[in-house]
């Protein structure tokens, strides 16, 4: 970890109008990956959605994030902090993708993320499609081994194959890290999960895994602090991603996404789940699936860029513990 620094704040909104500028992730200062030194949790967009099955649209989501972002401002009234007096974050643009191609594209993915870990940075990544968190967590196990996920979502992203045998799908994600080893299934827990199937086995192979999967039905008859509990039980104290699918939020909150269900949380509960997790052993976070074209009033990026802050707020909390 590096000293804090006055290089990584964000814009000073007392002089610079939150609404004017370039936009950046939390107005923060834009560093290409080869040429920040010195940050401790590193932003970035992953503008792809190649792994979409049905409505398209999540590569443009880190552009529009970026822009509704800059409603933040710096200190977070319930956790009394501000992430840019404990860590130095920056914005670092957006990793290499290639719009054609998948595999190709999953190896960019990787390699940007390596560069991320490799300079000592936390990586926070903005969607992008769900497939986008395979390469991030395939670059992070190098360093952590078999991680924890808490995964908020309308889906488990366990499924097998699409169209003919296509392995890697944004319904996808979570098998190939398990079967890779990137993930302990058994420090997953899915929350948020409801929405059809396509046959009735499609849940077997995820609890046969070990996964703990908290059904929409099951959040709500918890409520968020004992949905917490049962969360931080499964994850515990070692390494933990927290990967957020904008889809887990109702689409009354969140219409703009590719899949979206209905029955899900509120914009206050997710707010709620993911503040709740202060203290977690983080190694990165994703949100991802925003997809503009869906989001005529850019509510949907509003709740990206406002859980992607929540998140900022826990990481700078642990970096300034391991300080
Ligand atoms: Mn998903
Ligand atoms: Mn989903």
């Amino acid at each position: 970890m590096s000293r804090l620094s006055e290089k990584f704040q964000p814009l000073a909104s007392e002089s610079v109008p939150r609404y004017a500028g370039v936009a950046t992730f939390m107005r923060l200062p834009y560093y290409p990956l080869d040429e920040v030194e010195g940050a401790d949790i590193g932003i970035f967009g992953i503008p792809w959605d190649g792994g979409t099955t049905n409505r398209p649209g999540a590569r443009h989501g880190p552009r529009q994030i970026r822009d509704q972002s800059s409603l933040m401002r710096k200190v977070h009234p319930v956790l009394g902090l501000s992430p840019f007096t404990l860590a130095n974050c920056a914005d670092l643009g957006d990793c290499p993708v290639n719009p054609l191609q998948i595999e190709p594209t999953l190896a960019q993915i990787e390699q940007f993320v390596d560069g991320v870990v490799g300079k000592g940075m936390m990586p926070l990544a903005a969607g992008g499609d769900h497939l986008v968190s395979l390469p991030v967590l395939r670059a992070l196990a190098k360093k952590h081994g078999p991680m924890g996920m808490v995964h908020f979502d309308a889906h488990t992203d366990t499924w097998d194959r699409y169209f003919g045998g296509c392995k890697y799908t944004h319904g996808t994600p979570f098998r190939r890290a398990i079967e890779e080893g990137v993930l302990d299934p058994k420090r997953i827990v899915q929350i948020g999960i409801r929405g059809g199937l396509y046959s009735e086995q499609d849940d077997d192979w995820g609890l046969a895994q070990g996964i703990r999967v908290m059904r929409v039905e099951e959040f709500y008859d918890l409520g968020v602090e004992r949905a917490l509990q049962v969360a931080r039980d499964v994850v515990g104290d070692q390494p933990t991603y927290i990967s957020f699918d904008v889809d887990c939020l109702d689409p009354v909150f969140a219409p703009g996404t590719g899949t979206p269900e209905i029955g899900g949380l509120t914009t206050h509960e997710a707010q709620r789940m993911v503040r709740g997790l202060r203290g977690l052993n983080m190694t990165g976070a994703d949100l991802v699936e925003v997809s503009p074209p869906f989001d005529a009033s850019g509510a949907t990026a509003l709740v990206g860029a406002t859980l992607m802050w929540e998140m900022l707020c826990l990481m700078s909390e642990q970096v300034a513990k391991q300080r």
